[in-house]
């Protein structure tokens, strides 16, 4: 470009800056209010009058135009309706600079070519669809970072400031649909100070330039789609952008100019005439807002409104915007129910957008941001069932009138002693009480949790559950143990005793989020992993499979893929922690080793991401003991509190997603007897009875030997073999699965039978043993060892019975041990065993199922330890934390550690009141 050129096309798309028309202070009258200034337009250069002096400005609808060295030659590059119109939107955004460009989109578009491959982009975590949208596709084509980062707190985007890289700053409040708050002030400060050269932008659609003028807070660029508010009326896509920086206004204009995405003229006229009542629109579209969101919020929804007094952060809002515009969000706790609301209203519009003088209601998940995938919304807390509305200019108390219809119509309220209340939903209580259970300031994070989970033993029918005989589970009396400990460092770590003594810790942001997708609370887990994550957290996040030992790396995929998949909040709220596992199951020896170690995961998890929570404490009152510490709480209530079953079937759920992790197709046997703890019989689905797991109600704790025969077993070939057998022997194979189901059913029969003494259960279940050994012997899953194991036991002076258990082929048998077993040959027995080197272990099987050792200070551990609250510690003081392991000390966990194996189930149970399932 010659430099005449350039001078010229500067002077056209660099617009002067235009001076107040109102009068200025100098002469003594007060400049005009916004109002006034939206509604006079006047003409940019005083030497162009109207040849008509028309009073609205015409409409130039012309490509070219005529002439050598006039100010326009062809409308992509000018055009006088264009030119009034960015006239007009920088005198009402007290901006040096304004452009008008096809939508809201476009620019963005032209701003985000300011940017260079390598650079850095900071947006907010909770910013419109499209914006997101063409931010990925930045990242992916242009080879620039961009951090999503919640900017509801403006210190949080300090960790992602990177001198000389970051070039961007992405804002947007209040935030759609949530109206969350951003303090467009104190993170354009802090950008300034910290990274001078990052251009803060903000898009401020939500508020138009009537209520926030971004540019006087610190923002280098401030865009509006004025398809909302600024044109009023839905029937055009505009963009407006506005800045006081002369550098980046020619380079913005250099861009509209080539891509050619400037507005026509029509649309000009159109925008310009829409402006000209923004404000008077405004004031009407807010106080009616106002009233709907109080009108909600009385009814008991969950409202968002920057209006309603406790919405988070209003004061920044009142302190950088004059309004709290006309978009508001409401929570019904239940999508269906949103959705019947929708449908039901006449005169609010379903529609996306807003902006418009019509009432629109829609639901952001199922509409305008739907092009966000389902993860990431649960990520950024966005509700499925939320519904938005949008305000317009109807008369207030008919838009009450018709959401309050539509409200009664879809079931969400009803009208009692004439007046309408919410009618309250089970979904909505959930909803409900996971929100109370937020983190915000409580002390979930901060405590140590203390968590125990049963192993299993399949008592009847393995081997043949696989071919849709029922198995007979129960809990066994030895159990995997997990203690979390806060950390502060933003990391997270685990340490396993039992598969070898292994370390490992993360950062959390460094783990692959991208690849992750939380499931929000409420939501199950698909049937299938995500395999993007179990790759991701494969190749990015562990050492090479062959660089640790098997077990080891299933273990650490687990625990992240439970990790990532249930810390559905934002980043700030990934929480810090340090798991130790210890357990005193064998493991891989068919005990459910690791659908217990997957239940205590699970449990801490949900309790440290607050998505299950313990009982509530008991009422303090005055403990009669205590009359001199009123701050004491007595704990009345007598034997064990339960854990409520809610609780117990999202540990369930999450429990056996770490199963898949760990075994790909497991049946859901082993992490449901270590959730809920009893006995329970197991049917496969696919046999043309009825399937899933049925608990045994009465299960009468019984006393087995469990004989550790220490040879590993492959449970796949194994499991391949009997299937083999079938193909080759059916009718032998069949009658051998019919009598094992008829074992199964006798030991049902037997175990739930009240009126059958002590005595004769033992004796039939003793009988049912042996004869179900002998079919698995017949079925080829034995070895050797087992049938040493078993003749041993069967000896004199024994006599017990004994089979094998699970997968067979090595592994673990089970004896029963009669109540009148005498002590002394009990004794022999072990030492003849361990002679062996077998490991035998006394157990009792249908115990208790998941525990969590109470969070409260209970009288036990007050009788031990004092009044001191130690398990789960206070935050642990500077003094008790350890700065450079970034974990607190406390004597918990360094007991957890110290505690021998074999004294470690005595020294848990010591601890104090466990809650069981
Ligand atoms: N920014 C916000 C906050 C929006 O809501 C929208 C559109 O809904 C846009 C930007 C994009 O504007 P447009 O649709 O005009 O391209």
């Amino acid at each position: 470009m010659d430099a005449s050129i350039k001078t010229e096309f500067m002077s056209r798309y660099d617009l002067p800056t235009p001076e107040p028309d109102s009068p200025s202070l100098s002469r003594s009258r007060r400049p005009y209010a916004f109002s006034t200034l939206c509604a006079t337009v006047e003409n940019p250069n005083s030497s162009h009058k109207d040849q008509h002096g028309s009073s609205s400005v015409p409409i130039y609808q012309t490509a070219t135009f005529k002439g050598v060295g006039g100010v326009y030659d062809y409308s992509r590059s000018g055009n006088p309706t264009r030119t009034h119109l960015e006239h007009h939107i920088a005198k009402i955004s007290s901006a040096q600079h304004a452009f008008a460009v096809s939508s809201g989109m476009a620019a963005l578009d032209v701003i985000t070519r300011i940017l260079k491959p390598g650079c850095e982009v900071i947006a907010g975590d909770d910013i419109y669809g499209g914006t997101n949208r063409l931010l990925s596709y930045i990242r992916t084509h242009m080879g620039v970072v961009v951090h999503h980062v919640d900017t509801t707190d403006a210190n949080s985007v300090l960790p992602y400031l990177n001198p000389g890289k970051t070039a961007m700053v992405l804002l947007e409040t209040p935030t759609n649909p949530l109206l969350k708050i951003i303090d467009i002030a104190s993170i354009s400060a802090l950008i300034k100070e910290k990274c001078e050269d990052a251009v803060v932008v903000v898009d401020n659609t939500m508020m138009s330039p009537y209520l926030q003028r971004p540019l006087e807070h610190g923002a280098d660029i401030v865009y509006d789609s004025a398809t909302k508010y600024l044109s009023g009326h839905h029937d055009l896509m505009a963009g407006v952008i506005t800045c006081n920086r002369d550098d980046l206004a020619q380079q913005m204009a250099f861009t509209i100019n080539s891509v050619g995405n400037a507005l026509t003229p029509f649309d000009s006229f159109l925008l310009l005439r829409g402006i000209k009542t923004l404000a008077i629109r405004m004031d009407r579209q807010q106080s009616s807002a106002l009233l709907v969101a109080q009108m909600l919020s009385k009814l008991g929804f969950k409202t968002h409104y920057p209006g309603l007094p406790n919405h988070p952060n209003r004061e920044v809002h009142e302190r950088i915007a004059d309004g709290y515009g006309a978009v508001l969000s409401f929570e019904t706790g239940d999508k269906e129910l949103s959705e019947r609301i929708v449908g039901a209203t006449r005169l609010w519009g379903i529609s996306v957008s807003f902006g418009c003088v019509n009432s629109l209601i829609s639901m952001p998940c199922v509409m305008s941001h739907a092009s966000i995938d389902p993860a990431t919304r649960a990520a950024r807390g966005l509700p499925e069932d939320l519904i938005r509305l949008c305000v317009g200019i109807e008369d207030p108390a008919d838009l009450l009138d018709d959401l309050q219809h539509a409200l009664l119509e879809a079931g969400a309220i009803t009208l009692a002693a004439n007046d309408f209340v919410r009618i309250p939903n089970a979904v909505n209580k959930a909803v409900e009480k996971l929100a109370d259970m937020q983190p915000r300031n409580d002390d979930t994070r901060d405590r140590e949790w203390f968590v125990s989970a049963p192993g299993k033993v399949i008592l009847f029918g393995e081997h043949a559950v696989v071919h849709g005989v029922t198995a007979l589970a129960a809990s066994v009396d030895l159990r995997c143990y997990g203690l979390s400990s806060p950390r502060d460092d933003g990391k997270v770590s685990v340490r396993f005793t039992n598969i070898g003594d292994h370390y490992h810790e993360w950062n959390i942001d460094e783990l692959p989020w991208d690849a992750a997708s939380p499931i929000p609370p409420g939501e199950a887990h698909a049937d299938v992993l995500d395999q993007r994550l179990v790759d991701a957290i494969s190749q990015r996040a562990l050492p090479p499979a062959e660089d640790l030992p098997p077990k080891t790396h299933g273990a650490l995929l687990a625990f992240l893929y439970l990790y990532m998949s249930i810390s559905y909040k934002g980043s700030r709220d990934r929480p810090s922690f340090h798991l130790q596992v210890k357990s005193t199951l064998p493991v891989g020896a068919g005990l459910g080793s690791s659908a217990a170690y997957s239940t205590c995961m699970s449990t801490i998890l949900l309790l440290l991401n607050t998505r299950v929570s313990v009982p509530p404490l008991p009422v303090p009152s005055r403990s009669p003991s205590h009359p001199e510490d009123p701050g004491h709480i007595h704990i009345s209530h007598q034997g064990r509190r339960a854990l409520p079953p809610d609780v117990a079937d999202e540990i369930n759920r999450w429990a056996f997603v770490a199963e898949k992790v760990l075994h790909g197709n497991p049946s859901g046997v082993d992490n449901s007897v270590s959730v809920f703890g009893g006995a329970l019989a197991y049917t496969r689905p696919g046999f043309g009875k009825k399937s899933g797991t049925d608990p045994i109600q009465g299960f009468k704790s019984l006393k087995f030997l469990l004989v550790d025969s220490k040879v590993p077993r492959d449970t796949k070939k194994l499991v391949a073999g009997v299937a083999a057998k079938k193909m080759d022997e059916p009718e032998a194979v069949g009658k051998v699965l019919e009598d094992i189901q008829s074992i199964v059913d006798e030991a049902r029969r037997a175990l739930a039978d009240p009126e059958l003494s002590r005595d004769d259960l033992l004796s039939a279940l003793s009988t049912l043993i042996d004869e179900n050994h002998v079919h698995l012997v017949s079925l080829g899953v034995s070895h050797e060892v087992l049938e040493t194991i078993r003749n041993k036991t069967a000896a004199q002076p024994y006599g017990l019975s004994t089979k094998l258990t699970g997968a067979g082929g090595g592994g673990c048998s089970v004896t029963l041990i009669p109540d009148n077993f005498q002590d002394k040959h009990l004794r022999e027995l072990v030492a003849l065993l361990e002679k062996d080197s077998f490991q035998p272990y006394l157990t009792a099987v249908g115990g208790s199922g998941v525990g969590i050792l109470s969070p409260y200070n209970d009288p036990h551990r007050v009788a031990r330890y004092g009044n001191d609250p130690m398990t789960p510690p206070d935050t642990p003081s500077p003094e008790e934390y350890d700065e450079h392991a970034g974990l607190s000390e406390s004597v918990l966990k360094s007991e957890f550690e110290s505690v021998a194996h074999e004294d470690f189930a005595l020294w848990a149970d010591s601890q104090g009141r466990w809650l069981y399932v």
